[in-house]
């Protein structure tokens, strides 16, 4: 029997900070060239069908499916693209019915975007989906709710996925044009921006603290108290009950009470939102030891900061005590900080060196000597190879001062660099034709890998550069006819087998690894729908299979009644067929086959299809 499935997709694009759910599955399917929602909800789901709903509606599922395994994304990763993190503030269930209860009228069941976020970010994040959010503090516009072009509403998750563009009339949303926010609305725009952020992505400890809403309440109830307000006012202002407002400050009735009105309640007292939930944490886990540590890091690093040494994290970790340094993958918020505080320290160091490398320059110039690049690395004491290896900008900044520019010194034939230049091309050729035999496919990199050097440094020699220019990444269009010739023979051929038809089973009779695959977007998209189509024919097939011999069963079944005298009941021939009369009636045949038998009758209308 041939088989057919996914164990993974070939791309995976990771989601980004922020990001919904609908907008990364959007990208998913877009990477993978799924041209169809639906084929990508039944790679993830293929037997599920709650599917649509929650998915396109950022909501957490209540179980991703294959989903984790397909675009090698941790589950915690797809969690924080949900409103799952809100109800963990809130101390809601994130069962999606409840969540959407509690979220009522807070969302938009649209897309609402900002044209330049769009253009800079290239997704959606989660926020945009909160109406109390009107624009985007960063680009100071109002959000648009519909294509700039056609007015549209956009869907969330379209059933054909294309980001940034209008279903309807295939418009550019990056290039609407949208309304700047008034001066004086601005801080407040970008205030319930960060409660949004802070309320959505995942915050240490939020889970542990049951009973947080009452000290919430309290702390609205303080508010309002310093603010000299009544009950009764805040709730004219909010329109709704003055109960409502007491069962809020309570915490007690909080399972009804709606996000939205929190929201609102801050923004009348002139609170943020986030404040309020930071200062009610601690009183009920006082020093959480997550925080204790981060605490005690940011001190070690501004310790070995001021002893002027590098920060690693040995250095930190034994200023500060501690000898475990697992701690960095225990948890994601500690490593987030560090990785934040490195880089913030590579960019100083960066910076520093720059600093010391123009300094060098000129110094070489005021003394008449040529500026090279060994001359500049000797001068800071770095040797080239680490400034072109773990400086960048560095090495950028000395390449466009030096005397000698790449390309133009002209080796002489005799002279030592036209040598190793002449016996390097040989090296080059035979690891090019070496490669090809093997099956791997041909770039830069991979034979300047397989040569123990760097495509850069390959490229100093203006033959091999030329050479190499062939082997630049991009497959042409011809590459591509070809490969996908020899995918179609494969699948021929794994078909005629009988054998599992996968990405990984294709690549292995074809002789390219699946990564190869993302560069070839047609293969790949060609691939994946033959893939789905087989597999949709495959289920078909069993289902009809599965009709046919429950036909007979049926028939079986009452001709054992019958032929014992029995009542002839739906009940008794469910009971020994051993299934629900729901379950047989999802197979039309069986369905017509006991409306006949039993309601002779009622034969049309009622049993027909
Ligand atoms: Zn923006
Ligand atoms: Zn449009």
């Amino acid at each position: 029997m041939t088989l057919y499935h996914f164990d993974t997709l070939p791309i995976h694009p990771q989601p980004e900070p922020l990001e919904s759910l609908s907008s990364y599955l959007t990208r998913l399917a877009e990477a993978n060239g799924l041209r169809r929602r639906q084929n990508l909800f039944r790679l993830c789901f293929p037997t599920e069908h709650y599917r649509s709903t929650y998915l396109t509606g950022d909501f957490p599922p209540p179980s991703f499916g294959y989903l984790a395994s397909l675009a090698h994304c941790p589950e915690p990763a797809l969690l924080a693209t949900t409103f799952y993190h809100l109800a963990c503030k809130f101390d809601r269930s994130p069962n999606p019915t409840a969540l959407a209860q509690c979220l009522s009228g807070s969302l938009s069941p649209h897309l609402r975007y900002c044209p330049s976020c769009l253009h800079e970010r290239g997704y959606y994040p989660l926020i945009w989906r909160f109406l109390s959010l009107t624009g985007c503090p960063e680009h100071r516009c109002y959000l648009l709710d519909g294509c700039g072009h056609c007015g549209q509403r956009i869907p969330l998750l379209p059933s054909t996925p294309k980001l940034g563009y209008c279903p309807a009339c295939g418009g550019d949303l990056r290039r609407s044009q949208t309304k700047q926010i008034e001066p004086s609305r601005l801080a407040q725009v970008s205030n319930r921006s960060q409660d949004l952020v802070y309320l959505v992505q995942p915050q240490p400890g939020e889970w542990a603290q049951a009973g947080l809403t009452q000290v919430i309440g309290q702390r609205f109830s303080q508010w309002r108290q310093i603010r000299r307000l009544k009950i009764s006012h805040i709730a004219s202002i909010l329109e709704v009950s003055p109960a409502t407002i007491y069962y809020l400050e309570e915490g007690t009735t909080h399972r009804t009470t709606k996000l939205r009105w929190y929201l609102e309640y801050a923004a009348v007292l002139g609170v943020s939102l986030r404040d309020i939930f930071r200062s009610s944490a601690p009183k009920l886990s006082p020093q959480s030891p997550e925080q204790k540590v981060l605490t005690k890091i940011r001190d070690g690093v501004a310790i070995v900061k001021q002893q002027q040494k590098v920060i690693t994290r040995r250095a930190v970790l034994d200023l500060i005590g501690i000898d475990n340094s697992s701690i960095f993958t225990m948890s994601p918020t500690i490593r987030a900080i560090w990785t934040e505080i490195k880089e913030q320290e590579r960019d100083q160091s960066e910076q520093k060196l720059l600093d010391l490398a123009q300094q060098a320059i000129d110094h070489l110039r005021q003394q008449g000597q040529a500026v090279s690049l060994k001359a500049v690395a000797n001068l800071i004491s770095c040797s080239a190879e680490t400034l072109h290896k773990s400086h960048p900008p560095v090495y950028e900044l000395v390449l466009q001062h030096r005397d000698t520019p790449l390309g133009s010194r002209r080796p002489v034939p005799g002279r030592p660099k036209y040598r190793r230049e002449a016996e390097l091309m040989t090296r080059v050729q035979a690891t090019i034709i070496a490669l090809e035999r093997e099956g791997v496919r041909l770039s830069q990199e991979a034979i300047a890998k397989r040569m123990g050097r760097t495509s850069t440094g390959l490229k100093c020699y203006p033959q091999i550069k030329i050479l190499l220019q062939a082997y630049d990444g991009s497959p042409t269009r011809q590459d591509e006819t070809i490969l996908l010739k020899k995918v179609q023979t494969a699948l021929a051929q794994l078909e005629a087998n009988e054998a599992p038809i996968t990405i990984k089973a294709v690549s292995q009779a074809v002789g390219f690894s699946a990564s190869t695959l993302k560069y070839y977007p047609q293969v790949r998209a060609f691939l994946i729908e033959h893939i789905l189509e087989k597999k949709q024919a495959h289920r078909t097939k069993q289902r009809q299979r599965r009709e046919a011999e429950l036909v007979k069963r049926v028939q079986q079944a009452i001709a054992t009644v019958q032929a014992g005298d029995g009542r002839l009941t739906q009940r008794l021939i469910c009971e020994l067929v051993g299934m629900s009369s729901v379950g047989l009636k999802r197979y039309p045949q069986v369905k017509r086959l006991l409306g006949q038998l039993l309601h002779p009758d009622r034969v049309g209308p009622l049993w027909s299809e």
